[in-house]
């Protein structure tokens, strides 16, 4: 029923602000905001980019996989690539439609999409993004750039990577989190329209 579904995005929801208001507060690996204002200013940027529910949340919660692993901050630094964006997308796959899990799950691929394709994007990274890229794999080659252009969601997750690279300014005043529920809700119950969709073919 609807307003069951209703009531299972809203506790869904809950649940993920609940976790970032326990874990949020970590620096963001070498980075001088925290998860939680990275993650505002991401949403941020989209929404006053025109982004709709579902690319708003894969904004906020773009780097969720941050907050599921235990390595340390600095992990790059020793070598370490955390798979923060699959760990992410895995998370995230049980709530959200590919529209959201997606772009999350690609938005390193982005990074080193950009990367070749654009030689000033490179300058423009952080020091920190700079890092993680050599142990991401690098700038793409031809054949990964034709791959990634074809990919469903590459507009999607070029538009993410943008909003990422920008929400790391200390100070950046942002929605808060009671701002970004109603997006987030809204990107939940479009997840569970498609399910039901997908069970009950016939009822449409
Ligand atoms: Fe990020």
């Amino acid at each position: 029923m609807a307003s069951d579904q209703h009531a299972d995005a809203t506790a869904i929801a809950s649940q993920i602000i609940q976790m970032f208001r326990q874990k949020g507060d970590a620096a963001y690996v070498g980075e001088e905001v925290t998860q939680t204002e990275h993650a505002l200013q991401a949403a941020t940027a989209a929404e006053r980019d025109g982004a709709d529910c579902e690319l708003i949340a894969a904004a906020l919660l773009h780097d969720v996989g941050h907050l599921l692993h235990n390595f340390p901050e600095d992990c790059a630094e020793s070598g370490i690539d955390d798979q923060h964006q699959v760990l992410g997308e895995a998370f995230l796959k049980k709530h959200f439609s590919s529209r959201v899990t997606e772009p999350v799950r690609l938005h390193v691929a982005a990074k080193r999409y950009l990367c070749s394709s654009n030689p000033a994007y490179w300058d423009r990274l952080s020091a920190a993004s700079k890092t993680s890229l050599e142990l991401q794999g690098g700038v793409m080659t031809d054949e990964e750039i034709v791959q990634y252009e074809a990919g469903q969601f590459a507009r999607e997750a070029t538009q993410l990577r943008g909003w990422d690279d920008e929400a790391k300014v200390v100070g950046f005043e942002t929605k808060n989190w009671e701002h970004f529920r109603q997006p987030l809700i809204a990107a939940l119950e479009l997840a569970g329209d498609q399910a039901s969709d997908i069970r009950h073919p016939s009822d449409k």
